[in-house]
């Protein structure tokens, strides 16, 4: 069995739905393919959003699936803790929700896997489990292990972390803030999520995330019944967006924040320039306006991260108390989506030099790393 479509979107997460909302917007009909029976199952998210998300998309969400209200965090590392507080700060979502709404009357052909994608004379050709499709042009949406990114040979520097979460039935202490562990300042984290309803999200993002979270199980004492288990990926890096007729958004392109690993926010404005691309038949202009737009700050956030994993404790350490002596810096202008504006004024304050000499320090005794480091500077 042989169908066409002019546009092929791989994969109905909430970023291809909404690429595929926008699209119809536009007069286009997209088709999705996507391997799973239903769309948001299974998930694999803390569904914690910036309260920005529901007010600066085009095309504005639905908001049944908030659960909760976020007004501040907890933040910890090794002994040292700080709170963090802004009213209506962030929500926490029904991710399963939450992409169902963003599915709403789109033409999906579900347990449909894509197997291989190569370019033709005109376009595409697609091998999947349920048959072959051609396309003029495709739209990668298929998540951190994209097969279009690997099959069509898309640059990309993404390192894949892993991510684990248990929902457990409990009542945290504070229903309205969330708690984040540092297991390595400012990259690998656990965290505990109110979600308002007589349960928690309790979740790593780390290198050994199953032994993680038995510690911060243990630790904290929770032994509330589980009741739902998630697991996945979390891409970290850059990757190329566009090549001949095909374009990747969201996960598939490593549209997340380098920092949270949060991707919901960026892969939904990248849905928007990549559709604007599409209508003004200029797909190139979608990699100049996400470059334009965000690469700036990815780059900043990735040599922070990239740094600090490389660095010792004692670092680390001093770092952390630079960060906690400085909260309400961060409270006044820290942004839940834009993490280096925090960055350059900590670094612009004459009271961070001893902690960035040290720093410093540490790199130079590992110069392969310092090289690494310097050519992810920001252009
Ligand atoms: C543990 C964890 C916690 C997270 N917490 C947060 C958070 O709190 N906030 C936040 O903003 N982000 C969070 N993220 C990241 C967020 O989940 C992702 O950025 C987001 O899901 C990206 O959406 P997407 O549509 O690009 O990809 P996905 O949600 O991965 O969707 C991809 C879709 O493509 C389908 N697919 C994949 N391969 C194929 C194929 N070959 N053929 C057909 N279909 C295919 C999949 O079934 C899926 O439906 C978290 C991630 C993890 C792992």
């Amino acid at each position: 069995m042989k169908k066409n479509a002019k546009i092929i979107i791989v994969g109905a997460g909430p970023i291809g739905c909404y690429t595929a909302q926008l699209l119809k917007h536009a007069g286009y009909n997209p088709l999705l393919l996507e391997e799973h029976a239903q769309v948001g199952r299974p998930v694999s998210c803390a569904g914690i959003v910036g309260k920005g998300l529901f007010e600066e998309l085009r095309l504005p969400l639905s908001r049944r699936s908030i659960q909760n209200t976020i007004n501040g965090a907890r933040v910890s590392y090794n002994g040292a803790a700080f709170d963090l507080h802004r009213q209506t700060v962030a929500y926490i979502v029904d991710r399963a929700l939450f992409d169902q709404e963003l599915s709403h009357k789109l033409e999906i052909e579900f347990n449909t896997t894509l197997q291989d994608i190569h370019p033709i004379r005109e376009g595409y050709f697609l091998k999947t489990n349920n048959g072959e499709y051609f396309a003029d042009l495709v739209i990668g949406a298929d998540g951190p292990n994209s097969r279009v990114r690997k099959a069509l040979g898309f640059n990309s520097d993404m390192k894949l972390y892993r991510g684990y979460q248990y929902r457990i039935k409990m009542t945290p202490e504070r229903l309205d803030a969330v708690e984040v562990d540092y297991v390595k300042p400012f990259s690998l984290f656990t965290w505990l999520i109110p979600e308002g309803n007589g349960v928690a999200r309790v979740g790593t993002i780390c290198n050994n995330p199953y032994q993680e979270l038995n510690r911060f199980l243990e630790k904290h004492k929770l032994t509330g019944e589980i009741i739902e288990k998630n697991a996945g990926a979390i891409p970290i890096g850059t990757c190329e967006l566009v090549k001949g007729q095909a374009m990747l958004v969201g996960d598939a392109a490593c549209q997340v924040k380098p920092i949270t690993s949060g991707g919901i926010y960026y892969g939904l404005k990248a849905a928007e320039m990549l559709v604007d691309a599409v209508r003004d038949n200029n797909l190139a202009q979608y990699q100049t306006r996400w470059s334009e737009e965000f690469e700036q700050e990815i780059r900043i956030c990735l040599l922070l991260r990239n740094i600090l994993e490389n660095m010792g404790e004692d670092v680390l350490k001093k770092m952390f108390e630079y960060v906690r002596d400085n909260s309400r810096l961060i409270e006044k202008i820290g942004d839940f989506e834009n993490h280096s504006s925090v960055i350059w004024s900590l670094v612009s304050n004459p009271r961070t030099y001893p902690t960035i000499g040290a720093l410093l320090m540490g790199l130079a005794r590992n110069p392969r790393f310092l090289f690494r480091s310097l050519f992810r500077l920001p252009r």
